[in-house]
């Protein structure tokens, strides 16, 4: 399985910098989880490739540019873009985002092929299939209604946290998989801004250090994202500071595979 943070910010010349301001991860260049910088980051064999993008939540940091996405390949796509989430986080895509006034409701629309966008809701807790993967969610502590997902390809087991605080049935999930090879972890905010990470509903590194105390697999690799870009520098001297093997900062732009 191969997986990327696509960039969403880049330099004058054009070129990805550490910064995360969006949230999107490609896996196999086919399926993204999270949609933040689906519409600026893709290369164009992407763009043609991807019709499946999990929501985990619509924070505007996880959907900024998927409407842009969407209008981009209107007249270009054969089959809908499938956006694949909760029943409770698709009727907040409805009611905020294509809701006509926000951008238009691309899922009443067609082109001369048929529907270009199409919601496909799961249920937390069931395992669903999405192109070659596996798929199973679980609800995580954040400020709406949010999921961690744990994603198979039938050799390669990961599991994305999302945006979440301290949490309990996420790791239940996770658990209960026979083996984890990578876990993407949210780490937001320095230790000095704890409160502020406990009011929005993140962690910041010492809380993420109590969160993996929950985590019974071993040998994996942790991957910390979603780290503010203003405190980023902070945030990765703090997760350093906590010792804690194959823990490093996912660098966007730069393909992992497991
Ligand atoms: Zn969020
Ligand atoms: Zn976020």
């Amino acid at each position: 399985m191969n997986i990327q943070l696509l960039p969403s910010s880049f330099d004058a010349d054009g070129r990805a910098t550490s910064a995360q301001r969006l949230t999107c991860f490609l896996i196999d260049e086919r399926v993204t989880v999270d949609a933040g910088s689906i519409g600026i980051a893709l290369t164009e064999a992407q763009r043609r490739a991807v019709r499946d993008v999990i929501v985990t939540h619509p924070h505007m940091d996880h959907i900024a540019s998927l409407p842009i996405y969407v209008d981009d390949l209107f007249a270009e796509v054969e089959e809908p873009i499938r956006i694949h989430a909760t029943r409770e986080v698709i009727d907040l895509l409805k009611r905020d985002v294509f809701n006509d006034n926000v951008y238009p409701r691309f899922d009443v629309l067609r082109n001369e092929r048929g529907p270009v966008m199409q919601y496909v809701p799961f249920d937390i807790g069931k395992e669903f299939r999405i192109a070659h993967l596996t798929v199973t969610a679980a609800p995580v502590n954040h400020i709406v209604p949010t999921v961690g997902l744990l994603v198979s390809d039938g050799k390669t087991i990961v599991a994305f946290s999302s945006d979440t605080a301290e949490t309990e049935e996420f790791w239940t999930m996770i658990n209960r998989a026979p083996r984890i090879d990578a876990l993407f972890i949210e780490a937001s905010f320095p230790d000095s801004m704890r409160q502020l990470a406990e009011a929005s509903k993140h962690l910041t590194p010492a809380m993420l250090n109590a969160e993996l105390g929950k985590l019974n697999h071993n040998g994996l690799d942790i991957l910390a994202v979603h780290l503010k870009p203003a405190y980023r520098e902070t945030v990765a001297k703090e997760l350093t500071a906590l010792g804690i093997d194959n823990l490093s900062v996912m660098e966007p732009g730069r393909v992992y595979e497991w």
